[in-house]
C-alpha cells in the first residue's frame, strides 16, 4: 500500500521549545493537537514522518555564524556579553538550556516537510512545531530563534529548483521570512496580518513590495484591528488567486499561525474557527490549481493554546489530508486534558454562535477594502513589467 499523500512530521522532542514556564509560547499545543487528531481517528502511523537530522552547516545557509555561535554558547550556559545585540535574553526571547539543539530539531522538521513534498514522496506535509517567522539572519525576535520556515523555503529553491509562494496567515507580519527573500525572484512572500500600526513587529505595509529580482514579489496585507471573517476572506479571495496567477509557483509554503482567532490574547484580529478554516480551504484550492496540490504547512503563533490552537490546527490537518472536518471534540480527549490542565475545554471544533458584530464592522471592512485596492494599484504596474 502506498503512503498517504499527507505527512505529519512529528517527534516528541519538537515539544521542547519551551522558552520559560510563564512564556505565552506553549509547546504543549503540539501534543494537544497530535493527541486530538489521534482521538478523532484523523491521524495514524502511516501519516507520521520523523524529522531528519539537521546540522549547524545547514543553519548557516541563512544565519550568521557569529549569531549561531552566540546561541550555541548561551544555550550551553556560557555568558555571552554580546547576547542582547542578537536579541537573546530579553523578556520576549529568554534564553533556556539546550535551546540551540531544540530549535535545530524544529528546523530539521520543517526541512523534512519540504523534502517529502519536493521529492514527490508526499503531496503535502506539515510541521506544527515550525513557523518561527520573525527570526533574522543574526537576530532572535518575537519568540523565534532560528527561522525554520525560511530555511525550508530556501531548501525548496536551492536544492529542488522550485518557485515557492510563501503565504503567512499568522496575525503578525512575517518580517523575518520577507527579509530573507526580499531580493529573490524565486520566492513570493504574502503576509496577511494585523497592521504594524497596532501590532508587533511594526512592519508589513503595502509599500514593502520587494527589490531587484524580487520587486513585486513581497505582498503585505495589513488588516485593521478587529477584522472579522467576512472581510478577511474577501481580501484573501481578491488578492491570493491573482498574486499566484502572476507568480506561477511550484509549491506553496503556508505559515499557519493561529493567533488571528478572536480569543487570542496577543493580537486584535477577530476571526472565528469557521473563518480560519475557510482560509485554509482557499490555500488548499490554490495549491491544487497552481502547484499540482503541493503544499507544506507549519505552525506559528497561537497564544490561546488550549481552547483554540488544537482545534484550529486539527481543522487545518483535515484540509491538508483531504479528510472530512471533525465536528465534535471526543469526550475521552476532553476528559484527559481537562483534568491535566484544570480547565474546561470546548465540545465542538467550530466556535458556537458568533459574538455580536463589531459596531465598527462597516468602517473596518471599508478600510480593509481600501488597503487591498492600494496594494493592487501598487503591484499591477510592476507585475505588467515582469
Ligand atoms: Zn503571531
Amino acid at each position: 500500500m502506498s503512503a498517504p499523500s499527507c505527512a505529519f512530521v512529528y517527534a516528541p522532542q519538537l515539544s521542547a521549545y519551551r522558552l520559560s514556564d510563564t512564556h505565552p509560547f506553549k509547546p504543549l499545543r503540539l501534543e494537544l493537537t497530535h493527541s486530538l487528531l489521534g482521538a478523532c481517528g484523523l491521524l495514524d502511523a502511516s501519516h507520521l514522518a520523523s524529522p531528519e537530522p539537521f546540522t549547524e552547516a545547514q543553519l548557516l545557509a541563512l544565519h550568521d555564524p557569529e549569531f549561531v555561535a552566540a546561541v550555541r554558547a548561551v544555550s550551553s550556559g556560557e555568558s555571552v556579553p554580546d547576547a542582547p545585540r542578537y536579541g537573546l535574553g530579553t523578556p520576549d526571547n529568554p534564553i533556556f538550556p539546550g535551546m540551540h539543539e531544540v530549535v535545530m530539531n524544529v528546523c530539521g522538521a520543517s526541512l523534512s516537510a519540504v523534502r517529502l513534498v519536493a521529492s514527490g514522496q508526499r503531496a503535502r506535509a506539515v510541521n506544527f512545531s515550525g513557523g518561527l517567522h520573525h527570526a533574522g539572519r543574526a537576530l532572535m525576535s518575537g519568540f523565534c530563534t532560528y527561522n525554520d520556515v525560511a530555511l525550508a523555503v530556501h531548501e525548496a529553491v536551492t536544492r529542488y529548483g522550485l518557485r515557492v509562494a510563501y503565504i503567512d496567515l499568522d496575525a503578525h507580519h512575517g518580517d523575518g521570512v520577507q527579509d530573507f527573500f526580499y531580493n529573490s525572484g524565486e520566492v513570493m512572500t504574502v503576509s496577511v496580518h494585523e497592521s504594524g500600526r497596532s501590532l508587533f513587529p511594526g512592519t508589513g505595509f503595502t509599500y514593502e513590495v520587494g527589490r531587484g529580482a524580487g520587486r513585486g514579489l513581497s505582498l503585505n496585507v495589513p488588516l485593521e484591528p478587529f477584522t472579522e471573517d467576512a472581510s478577511y476572506l474577501e481580501l484573501l479571495e481578491t488578492l491570493l488567486p491573482r498574486a499566484l496567477e502572476v507568480f506561477s509557483p511550484d509549491l506553496i509554503v503556508l505559515q499557519a499561525g493561529a493567533d488571528m482567532h478572536r480569543r487570542d490574547p496577543l493580537s486584535n484580529l477577530h476571526l472565528s474557527t469557521q473563518g480560519i478554516a475557510s482560509s485554509y480551504r482557499l490555500v488548499s484550492r490554490l495549491a491544487d490549481r497552481f502547484c499540482g496540490g503541493r503544499l507544506v504547512a507549519t505552525g506559528g503563533g497561537g497564544y490561546d493554546p488550549y481552547h483554540t490552537v488544537p482545534r484550529v490546527w486539527s481543522l487545518l490537518w483535515s484540509v491538508l489530508s483531504r479528510q472530512d472536518a471533525p465536528v465534535t471534540v471526543p469526550e475521552s480527549w476532553r476528559a484527559q486534558w481537562e483534568e491535566q490542565l484544570g480547565l474546561e475545554l470546548p465540545r465542538t471544533f467550530h466556535d458556537p454562535e458568533p459574538p455580536p458584530p463589531s459596531p465598527r464592522r462597516g468602517q473596518i471592512e471599508a478600510a480593509n477594502r481600501r488597503t487591498a485596492t492600494k496594494l493592487l494599484a501598487t503591484l499591477e504596474p510592476i507585475w505588467r513589467e515582469r
